[in-house]
């Protein structure tokens, strides 16, 4: 894991929020837009896919959304996963437990054509690396596919771990295409993570 892999600095940040449409169903976001009701609400959001690993005692609560609108939901069920646990376990993994129960997650609200919002701690790396993961293992997406189809909808800053991980899962995906050195360079040439 490279030192600059964990995510730092305030937990709310400064910033407003962020929220993208990615598929029909699929919405990435930061922090402030899964901890907005009003965000939530008007993006008619069903339910929240949490990888930020917020410690528990630092949990957030939702400031409430003040439409009153009846019939529109209110509340959000959150579904936290702790990925930061399992990547400093030391494996580069996306076919790991963590990434099969995301997966799952999404696919259920897709096929239930329920809105999920995907959201990390600072909304810019992890957040999008699960979405790229999904679009790669359950749509058979390539990796600079995925990543290109992401980007364009929503603005992103792939960490170096992270980018290993996908790395690390086109190989699987699609072995013998390429080599690890030679997809790399052809990512950081073509697009630079961001
Ligand atoms: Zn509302």
């Amino acid at each position: 894991i490279s030192a600059g892999c964990s995510s730092t600095g305030d937990v709310q940040g400064p910033q407003g929020p962020i929220i993208a449409r990615i598929t029909d169903y699929i919405y990435l976001g930061n922090l402030n837009a899964a901890y907005s009701g009003r965000v939530l609400c008007t993006n008619g959001i069903d339910s929240i896919i949490d990888v930020s690993s917020l410690p528990r005692d630092r949990s957030l609560s939702i400031i409430p959304c003040t439409c009153g609108r009846a019939g529109f939901r209110h509340s959000w069920p959150r579904l936290r996963v702790d990925i930061r646990a399992s990547l400093h376990g030391g494996h580069h993994e996306i076919g790991q437990p963590c990434f099969l129960d995301i997966n799952e997650c999404i696919e259920a609200s897709v096929e239930k054509g329920k809105r999920v919002l995907i959201h990390c701690r600072d909304g810019y790396s992890l957040g999008p690396t699960c979405v790229i993961q999904y679009l790669m293992v359950k749509h058979s997406m390539g990796l600079l596919a995925a990543y290109g189809f992401v980007r364009a909808r929503y603005p992103l800053n792939i960490q170096e771990c992270h980018q290993d991980l996908l790395v690390a899962l086109e190989m699987s995906l699609q072995p013998g295409t390429a080599s690890l050195a030679c997809l790399k360079h052809s990512l950081s040439r073509k697009m630079a993570w961001s």
